[in-house]
């Protein structure tokens, strides 16, 4: 199941946990959450950047690409690609 960050809309008016920004394992078909389960402030949705994004900084690495289930494809030029 994905991890959703969250962070309260206005964190002067959020408790101790929802300030600050806390992450809640959700399935895709659940709603977003709306209010803080513990505080009941109102809570946004932090995207966040995921690690198949193209640049230097993986964060996922092959270990836990492979944990995950991943197949990590290794381009080697020529249209060839080799699994890891
Ligand atoms: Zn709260």
């Amino acid at each position: 199941m994905p991890i959703y960050v969250y962070q309260a809309k206005e964190t002067e008016k959020g408790c101790e946990y929802c300030t600050e920004e806390f992450e809640i394992m959700q399935s895709i078909k659940d709603e977003a959450l709306t209010e803080c389960p513990k505080c009941s402030a109102e809570i946004k949705k932090i995207i966040q950047p995921f690690g198949f994004s193209v640049g230097k900084k993986h964060m996922m690495t092959d270990k836990n690409l492979k944990k995950k289930g991943f197949t990590k494809l290794v381009n080697e030029g020529n249209g060839k690609f080799r699994k890891l």
